[in-house]
């Protein structure tokens, strides 16, 4: 019997069900990844995902197997495999989110018209969404609830077991020369000036990701939560991407924290402090699970009314970071040169498109998934909509970050602002963060706005009160 193992977000070898119950059975083993263009995600995730793969190949191959890389229309090369080495059984781990839902719903339909099994597995959830609803049976809408609860049964989670040493079954059928390399358009991508760029900051694949993860826990756990928030330290993890590549998963970090815990080696009060901010991600893909429709509407239905400005000019100075407002432009700088940003930057730049420069949400929404290496289904429609005020557990719509003080009192000395803002460099800790108010200097220092560096495109005051202005229109639509 053949076992066809289909990775979507899995690329690791280690603590892999779906491949480790499919080296259980007898017979041989087809560790495939599809790629088809029809379901291309974001650029920056997409260099991520051909550099993880490659190295995924490389590690099959270490330990004497093989990973298929089939490129082309998704059904008709299942279908092909299937019928071509008599496939009987598929297994694949779960995914939340397009594109992966729509995949899996294609690969449902061809495995019923073969007539053979199609076997998910749950390894990349803490639990499954139906083991968390809360005591009306139904699925958390606010995080702390959720943390809560899922605290409470933390004991219960089960570990992945390790996958066996052994990988020659997935090495008995040799790989046609058409599924041995890179799919084309991926290999075209890795070869752009930019990506290798960004994938310069970036050590891809499972062995890297646990080396990096375990070198943060030994390290970061006892500052992570005072420093989590400061964008110039270096506090927290850089998991992000390799967690949403499944190159190592939550429940192995949690478990891994777990042994080091009971053993005295870390500290329960700081692990249990990162750990909570992991299950961030546990909810958001539980939240996707439970309302797909998130991708593209906003939870709270009324703010489908909301009247957004079009002009494209304003989303392109948003994009190119040339807003004029330091923190604003530093993080998306941040995000153009290494394909990801820190949390409390994408809150800000978040809520300056959504609010005050009342860009649609799902425009932003679009960027991120295409500049960010880490660009993840479920994180990110939570994460904007979260900001925007329309989703589950939102800050209320009326609230809105102001940059400057946000930039004050997160990047007091300006850091973070002279990394990525060099032309600003020379500005006191104090000018940095609005250098439209600090006329004087930016002249004696060389600064001319409108120059070297832009006025702020938008009154942040005025947008202010345009903002609650739209909100109170919206309240009275309704
Ligand atoms: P750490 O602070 O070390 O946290 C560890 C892990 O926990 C992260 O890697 C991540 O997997 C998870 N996590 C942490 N915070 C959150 C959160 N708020 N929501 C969900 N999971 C979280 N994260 C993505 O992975 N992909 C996205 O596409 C994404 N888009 C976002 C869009 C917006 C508008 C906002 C406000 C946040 C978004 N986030 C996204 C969440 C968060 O910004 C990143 O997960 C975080 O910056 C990653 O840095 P880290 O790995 O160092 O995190």
């Amino acid at each position: 019997m053949t076992t066809l193992v289909w990775l979507q977000r899995e690329l690791r070898i280690d603590e892999l069900p779906a491949l480790q119950s499919a080296l259980e059975n007898d017979g041989s083993v087809i560790v495939a990844y599809f790629h088809d263009d029809r379901f291309q995600v974001g650029q920056a995730n997409s260099a991520w995902l051909a550099q993880s793969l490659l190295t995924l190949k490389q590690d099959y191959e270490r330990r004497g197997g093989e990973l298929w890389l089939v490129a082309g229309d998704f059904s008709s090369s299942l279908d092909e495999l299937i019928e071509r080495f008599a496939i009987k059984q598929i297994n694949y781990s779960y995914q939340v989110g397009e594109p992966f839902v729509a995949m899996q719903q294609i690969a449902l339909q061809v495995c019923q018209k073969h007539q053979i099994a199609l076997q998910p597995f749950y390894s990349e959830f803490l639990f499954q969404p139906e083991q968390m609803l809360n005591l009306q049976n139904k699925p958390y809408l606010v995080f702390t609830p959720f943390y809560k609860s899922l605290s409470k049964k933390r004991f219960q989670i089960t570990p992945l077991s390790a996958t066996q040493k052994d990988l020659s079954a997935t090495a008995n059928i040799a790989v046609p020369k058409n599924h041995a390399v890179l799919p084309e358009s991926l290999q075209r991508l890795l070869d752009q000036p930019w990506a290798q760029k960004v994938m310069a900051h970036w050590s891809v694949g499972e062995k890297q990701a646990w080396q990096h993860a375990e070198q943060f826990i030994a390290n970061h756990l006892e500052s992570y939560l005072e420093e989590r928030d400061f964008p110039s330290i270096a506090a927290t993890s850089c998991l992000s991407a390799p967690l949403h590549f499944g190159e190592l998963t939550l429940k192995s970090l949690y478990f891994y924290m777990l042994v080091r815990i009971e053993n005295g080696q870390l500290n329960e009060e700081f692990a249990m402090g990162w750990f909570r901010q992991l299950v961030w991600k546990e909810f958001a893909r539980h939240l996707l699970y439970w309302f797909p429709q998130l991708q593209t509407e906003p939870f709270q239905t009324k703010y489908a009314q909301m009247q957004w400005d079009q002009r494209a000019d304003i989303m392109m100075r948003w994009q190119q970071g040339l807003t004029g407002i330091p923190i604003i432009d530093a993080g998306m700088r941040e995000l153009w040169q290494t394909g990801v940003m820190h949390n409390r930057v994408r809150m800000l730049v978040a809520s300056l498109l959504t609010k005050n420069l009342n860009q649609h949400w799902l425009a932003g929404k679009q960027w991120f998934d295409d500049t960010l290496v880490d660009a993840d289904p479920a994180n990110n429609i939570m994460g904007w909509q979260w900001v925007a005020g329309c989703g589950v557990d939102a800050a209320p719509y009326y609230r809105l970050f102001n940059p400057v003080t946000q930039s004050l009192k997160f990047d007091a000395k300006g850091r973070y602002l002279r990394k990525w803002l060099p032309e600003l460099a020379a500005l006191s800790d104090k000018a940095i963060h609005e250098p439209w108010n600090h006329a004087m200097e930016c002249q004696m220092k060389g600064i001319t706005l409108g120059e070297q560096y832009p006025h702020p495109m938008v009154d942040l005051q005025q947008s202010r009160k345009q903002h609650l202005e739209r909100v109170e229109l919206l309240k009275q639509i309704n």
